[in-house]
């Protein structure tokens, strides 16, 4: 279904770009990334302007518009999505196949000579800049900061800013009050001999002053900016939200001063550029190239994304917390399939609202953290399927059906995957689902050294699937936040081309106290979908030696919820795999067994009985 007809809008666009009204000079091509002015992964929809201008509403695609043409980038997930979604005023070019060429050298085949190519500096991150203006001027043309944006220019109901409350974190839930948090940013800065760290991840803005929001769907974060200096906070928020109650919040930290968001990059020009500033090749372009080459000190990641990322022992107790009541929405959910599927009339869609409903009524429940992808049989290879109206399969006994969802609670965020039958697997169904879980538990059970990175271990939940030729094209693992963004940088286990943001930042060491997931998948076209996923934390493994005084890392899961016994091909474990897993069942029986106990759920608690048996 072609969602609207562009020709229109891209008319007024190509105008705006020729009279030069949102440039210094004429514009011959606008590059419009799915980014907003602090590269969230998702955007509120005033942000959405990929999308309004192509059509194409898929979470991942650069769109690019020249005079005569316009062309969308997208990835292997969005193919069949786009295809149906663009009209005939645009071009679909496919990453990642052969025959695609790269925006740059799509840009150099079409445009005149010496072509001014604009971008909305806010929406563009540092480091693509510079890469796309290196690649540009090497054929001739220039990348152009425009002085407005492009889009916002023709987009006549354009989504208002989103305005809603601010939510407070107590010390009890967050562990660390905001006091503390500037303490050891301050030892940081001096470390780099920085003035100013400008924060503008909003997920890292929400940590640091224990707020959150709901400016995004998803994403309990708010629109700001937060630069911190050797003696005073400086923070860009919309103002009317800094109601008495959160002014008093704030004033836990000396030196604060609440600024109207609109002013940030002026203050970061007229007052942070004149001493040493640290910043990140993450930020927007806009933000980086404010300051001075002579004044910036640059690191791949900020001390805060790093800071965020090992969690502290009361940021602990929430995840798992969270993720025992979390189990408890998702077996009664397990439970209802099981029992109502065979009887017919449930759809992909529907199932995902049962899903809902369910943890609804657990205690802390704010909100879902990701789209559900519930999905069933031939749409579960899509790996990022989520059903709609349209694209709604039912879920039948004949089929696996695979359910990837979690939650938003006040003191942790969760991201399950399960994948089961509600009728009679296949052999083969069954030989897939079993090489994914021995790679899930390889990884899960793994000891390794601190200092390993995320990627290295990438293999462990790959090698059983390789052994067989399988495979599968998504990252093995993404961090998780607390009450916070569910894809959390800097860790991340990749080493496929996935194409997804997090595969840049994965070069980091494994730590203790960190939540990654291990989510090894198999997808066979056209037919099934096969994901395995719990959230682990890293923690110290007890080994009877320590080569080089090392510490040796290992996993402990935190999302307890049974893996369907009648998906696996037994005789495909090893013992120790076996054990793992009638281990990990018996402490699904007694944490969420308990937990089902306490909420009174019987019936619920006798099918986990049955679920979590040893095999
Ligand atoms: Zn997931
Ligand atoms: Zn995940």
């Amino acid at each position: 279904m072609k969602l609207k007809d562009t020709s229109k809008i891209l008319q007024k666009l190509r105008e705006v770009m020729e009279k030069g009204q949102c440039s210094e000079l004429p514009l011959q091509a606008v590059i419009v990334p799915s980014s907003d002015a602090h590269q969230s992964e998702y955007l509120a929809p005033r942000d959405l302007r990929r999308a309004y201008i192509s059509g194409f509403t898929g979470s991942a695609g650069t769109a690019v518009i020249t005079q005569q043409n316009a062309a969308l980038w997208t990835d292997g997930r969005y193919f069949l999505q786009a295809e149906k979604e663009l009209d005939d005023s645009w071009i679909l070019m496919k990453m990642g196949l052969k025959d695609t060429p790269s925006i740059e050298d799509w840009l150099s085949q079409v445009l005149p000579a010496k072509s001014n190519v604009g971008v909305n500096p806010s929406l563009y991150a540092s480091n693509s800049w510079t890469k796309m203006e290196n690649s540009l001027s090497k054929v001739g043309h220039k990348l152009l900061p425009t002085t407005s944006d492009a889009i916002d220019a023709v987009w006549d109901d354009q989504p208002k800013p989103p305005n809603n409350p601010l939510v407070l974190l107590d010390d009890s839930i967050t562990g660390m009050p905001i006091k503390e948090k500037m303490t050891a940013l301050r030892s940081e800065m001096a470390k780099k001999q920085a003035d100013w760290l400008i924060i503008t991840a909003l997920d890292e803005i929400a940590w640091v002053l224990n707020m959150r929001g709901s400016d995004i769907e998803f994403n309990p974060v708010f629109f700001a900016y937060l630069m911190i200096g050797t003696n005073s906070v400086e923070l860009f928020i919309n103002k009317d939200l800094v109601t008495e109650k959160v002014k008093r919040h704030l004033d836990s930290m000396d030196n604060i001063s609440v600024h109207d968001y609109s002013s940030a990059l002026d203050f970061i020009t007229s007052t942070c550029s004149l001493q040493k500033v640290w910043t990140f090749p993450g930020s927007s372009h806009a933000v980086v190239s404010a300051i001075p080459q002579s004044n910036k000190i640059s690191t791949a990641n900020s001390p805060v994304s790093m800071m965020k990322a090992v969690k502290n022992a009361r940021e602990i107790d929430g995840m798992k917390a969270a993720n025992v009541r979390d189990a408890v929405a998702l077996c009664q959910y397990l439970q209802w399939l099981e029992e109502t599927v065979p009887q017919g009339g449930v759809t992909e869609c529907s199932a995902a609202s049962k899903s809902l409903e369910f943890r609804e009524k657990q205690d802390k429940f704010v909100s879902l953290s990701f789209g559900t992808i519930s999905s069933s049989g031939a749409t579960g290879s899509v790996i990022h399927y989520q059903p709609s109206e349209e694209d709604n399969r039912p879920v039948t006994a004949d089929e696996i059906y695979l359910c990837d969802s979690g939650a938003q609670y006040i003191d942790g965020t969760t991201d399950t995957t399960r994948t089961i039958h509600c009728g009679n697997p296949t052999d083969y169904e069954k030989e897939c689902f079993t090489r994914v879980l021995k790679g899930h538990i390889e990884l899960s059970r793994s000891v390794f050294p601190a200092g390993t990175k995320g990627y290295m271990l990438d293999t462990l939940a790959r090698m059983h699937l390789w052994r067989a030729g399988l495979d599968y094209m998504h990252g093995t693992g993404h961090g998780v936040g607390t009450f916070l963004n569910v894809h959390e940088g800097p860790i991340g286990m990749y080493i496929g081309n996935s194409g997804r943001i997090v595969q840049v930042a994965s070069d980091v060491e494994i730590q203790p106290g960190m939540v990654i997931t291990d989510e090894p998948g198999y997808y066979e076209d056209g037919k099934f979908g096969i994901r395995i996923e719990n959230a682990v934390l890293c923690v110290e493994a007890d080994t009877p030696y320590h080569f080089s005084n090392k510490k040796f890392l290992t996993f402990e899961p935190i999302a307890y919820v049974p893996i369907q016994k009648k998906m696996i091909a037994k005789e495909l474990l090893s013992a120790e795999e076996l054990e793992w897993l009638n281990n990990y069942h018996a402490k699904c029986l007694e944490i969420v067994g308990n937990e089902l106990k306490e909420q009174g759920h019987s019936s619920t608690l006798k099918w986990l009985k049955l679920q979590t048996s040893a095999m």
